[in-house]
């Protein structure tokens, strides 16, 4: 059972230790995915969320693409990326039919807007790794008739990705009976109490077996995650009514942006990438961009205006290496003591193991890519927790491992 206290009360005054809880903090997409990975393996979850509902932040979007942009030569990332499409596509498959869709897999047209880009799909044709079931090159007509509007490019057609409506699914992934959602708790301060937990909110203390940070680049204002290397990059999307006489998409569509196939009447297109702005108003200058980006890949889109667009801005959560953070947190003075021959040579301790807080993890970092990589990095989580088998290998877990940059930083005599 999980228990709260008022605040003020002694964290570790003698309750008893809860064995089989969790609380998740963050109710965007890393949080509502692990609270309900958690929860479908019989766990009770508490999500303390610091907004009044879910996915009001990174998550918030109406829709956002599926899709993995697949590197020329195989790379972790890339091994990544495609394992967490394809663990992602298999859970949508799954949903059950609803009005309006969460989820449409009607395949995604990443379109070569630009030389470097048509040269880069070419070499990854030739390299022939990935199978037509993962992806097949078009030219401009196939590209054009698969949109179901013209385009000067050709492109790759990814047959099994499409789009999700982020906010509305994590709506869906925490209507669970095993999930209590508490809304308008800022976590402050963790402190672990024994084998326990004890998180601070601005209002409540919480105690359980285990805590999952999924608060983005939030994460980096609790002491255990300070010397993260992650920032927020603002991004806003556009929105625009879709009209009978207007085109009528039958795919996703990324070029120098994306679009969606209209969703409740309404296209959602964009996105910008801000890493220096943080003002959270939208911008027309910002709604410009998107629709240059836009007509560009679909001609028949010229003509729309700033004035034409709704739009939102939200924050993605960036790594220094641009690949989440997922994983029991290291202790970070305890690795600096145990690893500290690395300041010296780089590639001494191999075989020593990176002091835990066991029981605290975190789910972070996933960039612009949080519809592939939330969920497969929830599973993992959840796997962890119940000492189950992961779903990705191991070298791809070191990848993604929250101590590799404690690590790196003393190589490079940074810390
Ligand atoms: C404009 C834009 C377009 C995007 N397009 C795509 C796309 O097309 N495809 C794709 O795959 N991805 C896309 N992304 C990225 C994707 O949306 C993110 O990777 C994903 O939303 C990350 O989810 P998250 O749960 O990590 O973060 P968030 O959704 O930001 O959730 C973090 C949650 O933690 C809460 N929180 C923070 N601090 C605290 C605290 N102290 N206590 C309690 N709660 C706290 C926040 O309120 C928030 O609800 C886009 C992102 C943006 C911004």
């Amino acid at each position: 059972m999980l228990t709260a206290w008022r605040d003020h009360l002694s964290p570790c005054a003698s309750t008893p230790k809860p064995t089989s809880s969790v609380i998740v903090v963050g109710a965007g997409l890393a949080g509502a995915s692990t609270a309900r990975a958690l929860a479908e393996q019989g766990i009770q979850v508490t999500l303390l969320e610091s907004q009044s509902a879910p996915a009001q932040q990174g998550s918030g979007n109406a829709q956002g693409a599926l899709y993995a942009k697949l590197a020329v030569k195989p790379t972790q990332e890339s091994a990544l990326h495609l394992l967490g499409l394809q663990f992602s596509t298999n859970l949508l498959k799954q949903l059950p039919p609803q009005e309006p869709p969460l989820a449409d897999l009607c395949g995604v047209l990443q379109l070569a807007t630009s030389e470097k880009e048509s040269l880069r799909q070419s070499q990854l044709i030739d390299a022939q790794i990935y199978p037509a079931s993962v992806l097949v090159p078009v030219d401009a007509d196939e590209a054009s008739r698969r949109i179901g509007s013209q385009t000067p490019f050709s492109g790759l057609y990814f047959p099994d990705a499409g789009w999700v409506a982020p906010a509305d699914y994590c709506r869906y992934l925490l209507d669970h009976p095993f999930i209590t959602t508490r809304f308008n708790q800022t976590v402050e301060r963790l402190t672990q109490c024994g084998d326990s937990w004890t998180v601070h909110t601005h209002q409540q203390v919480f105690e359980a077996s285990y805590v999952v940070v999924c608060t983005a680049a939030e994460a980096k204002k609790l002491s255990a995650f300070s010397h993260l290397p992650i920032k927020p990059i603002r991004g806003q999307t556009s929105q625009l009514s879709a009209h009978e006489q207007g085109p009528q998409l039958n795919t996703v569509v990324c070029g120098d942006g994306y679009i969606s196939p209209a969703r409740s009447g309404q296209f959602c297109f964009g996105a910008t990438f801000d890493l220096h702005y943080h003002n959270s108003e939208c911008r027309e200058s910002d709604h410009q961009i998107n629709i240059n980006h836009l007509a560009k890949a679909i001609p028949a889109f010229t003509g729309i205006t700033p004035s034409d667009c709704d739009g939102r801005t939200g924050f993605r959560c960036s790594t220094a290496d641009y690949l989440p953070l997922v994983g029991e947190a290291a202790d970070f003075d305890l690795t600096l003591e145990r690893f500290a021959k690395r300041r010296h040579d780089a590639k001494s301790c191999q075989d020593t193991e990176i002091p835990r807080l066991k029981g605290l993890y975190i789910n972070v970092g996933h960039g612009s890519k949080g519809l592939i990589t939330c969920p497969i990095s929830a599973a993992l989580i959840a796997a962890m927790i119940n000492d189950l088998t992961y779903p990705l290998p191991k070298t791809l877990i070191e990848r993604i491992d929250p101590a590799r940059f404690i690590l790196r930083d003393l190589s490079r005599r940074r810390i």
